[in-house]
């Protein structure tokens, strides 16, 4: 063995930042300082639709989303958004609603108080608040609404849509040096600027900075890197961080993680969305099961009990293997919003379905509860591994429900006993 020193896990230190406060009712979601990193979702309904935006919304929280943006861009919108925030606290969601706003925020907080008593905390483009001299004068009357309401803001810089204004100037600016930088450092600064001018504007208005989160979303995996460097190097605001515009599947999930785990392993991002564009027929929800695998699988976080599998192989004798590890992975999901409550820190269990004798004992041992598949040519028996030993054997067509219910059985003894409401 080497005489130097052991090999250590290299935990993120988290970049010092303020703490903000999303707030509904009596749920204060904290975001930055040392708040875990948060995840967050948008809808894609018609915010119009107040029925079916209060049901994905739901259904957003239900698969973790602590916080959700819903599209905040007409009239008929601004009215709609009351009425959502009802349905869901009828329905008992108190997730924080987050107003999504771009060229007409100005007078829809204005002309629809109840719009915005209703969210709690409002995003603004800067790049998306008005031309010329309206420019701040727009963006001032969203801040004196947060302000006026009590409200945080998260100034969402995106470059999409970055102010041309403020493009040109450093353009110019550059255009003047010895040796100008490539445009591409000046689209980087241009981002940067613009969110920190817009957040020392709010502030100067009066709103607190621990009111103030920002991003400056990007659709490449290393520029998002370089420009949350930079902000994050010259602010004290939360981050939100997430690659904009994704995309689809597996590009869409890897670039998003590709990204952000790079941000957060150096400690940046106080809260993360994943810009996912659905399949055809997928659930909205895909997006939080996405980033909360990544704050997850990064160490950051614990939202379900983890399932490892393995591969499976030419080892692997039939779609049993693959079919009981969906089927456990769907179980644990679908009983996690009751589990949450009833089984405090079972997010922490670890679960292994192995398809043979070749890691399945060792990679079952190392988990709180792993079962082993028969491999080609292995005797039809599936032997279960509880806390490193093993226990039972299963065997024949009803392993995968028989497995389900001594999973259950083994959170129930191990986690069930804290239950607040276990033992009165
Ligand atoms: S555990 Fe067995 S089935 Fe799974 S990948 Fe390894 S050798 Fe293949």
């Amino acid at each position: 063995m080497s005489e130097s020193n052991p090999i250590a896990l290299s935990t993120p230190q988290r970049r010092f930042s303020l703490q903000a406060n999303v707030a509904w009712g009596g749920r204060v979601v904290t975001v930055g300082g040392d708040a875990p990193v948060r995840v967050q979702s948008m809808t894609n309904t018609d915010t119009v639709d107040a029925i079916g935006t209060a049901i994905q919304v739901k259904e957003l929280a239900a698969a973790g989303s602590e916080l959700v943006r819903i599209t905040v861009n007409t009239p008929e919108a601004a009215q709609a958004v009351p009425y959502i925030r009802e349905q869901l606290d009828r329905m008992g969601v108190d997730t924080p609603l987050i107003g999504d706003f771009h060229f007409n925020g100005h007078r829809l907080l204005s002309d629809y108080p109840d719009c915005a008593k209703a969210l709690s905390k409002y995003r603004i483009n800067p790049g998306n608040v008005g031309k010329g001299d309206k420019r701040d004068r727009q963006f001032g009357q969203m801040v004196e609404a947060a302000i006026r309401w009590n409200k945080a803001i998260r100034i969402g810089v995106n470059w999409g849509s970055l102010d041309p204004e403020l493009l040109a100037s450093l353009m110019d600016e550059n255009s003047r040096r010895t040796k100008p930088w490539d445009a591409k450092p000046v689209m980087y600064e241009a981002l940067v600027t613009s969110a920190l001018e817009s957040a020392e504007r709010a502030a100067e208005m009066g709103l607190p900075r621990n009111q103030i989160i920002l991003s400056c979303k990007v659709s490449g995996v290393q520029d998002l890197i370089a420009v949350y460097r930079e902000l994050g190097r010259r602010c004290a605001y939360p981050l939100h961080l997430g690659l904009t515009e994704a995309g689809m599947g597996a590009k869409g999930t890897v670039a998003s993680a590709a990204a952000l785990a790079v941000l957060l392993q150096e400690g940046i991002g106080d809260t993360i969305r994943v810009s996912l564009t659905p399949a055809p027929g997928e659930a909205r929800s895909q997006e939080v099961v996405v980033a909360s695998e990544l704050l997850q699988s990064l160490g950051l976080r614990a939202f379900v009990p983890s399932v490892t599998a393995c591969p499976g192989c030419g080892r692997t004798t039939s779609t049993t293997f693959q079919e009981l590890t969906q089927q456990i992975d769907d179980f644990l999901r679908a009983k996690m919003p009751v589990w949450r409550e009833q089984y405090p820190g079972v997010e922490a269990l670890k679960v292994a379905v192995m398809g043979c004798i070749v890691n399945g004992p060792g990679e079952s041992k190392h988990a709180d509860i792993g079962i082993s598949l028969p491999g080609t040519g292995e005797a039809p028996a599936a032997p279960v591994f509880i806390d490193g030993e093993k226990r039972m054997t299963l065997r024949g067509d009803a392993i995968a429900s028989e497995f389900q219910v001594i999973v259950e059985n083994y959170i129930q003894q191990r986690f069930g006993a804290i239950a607040p409401s276990s033992n009165p």
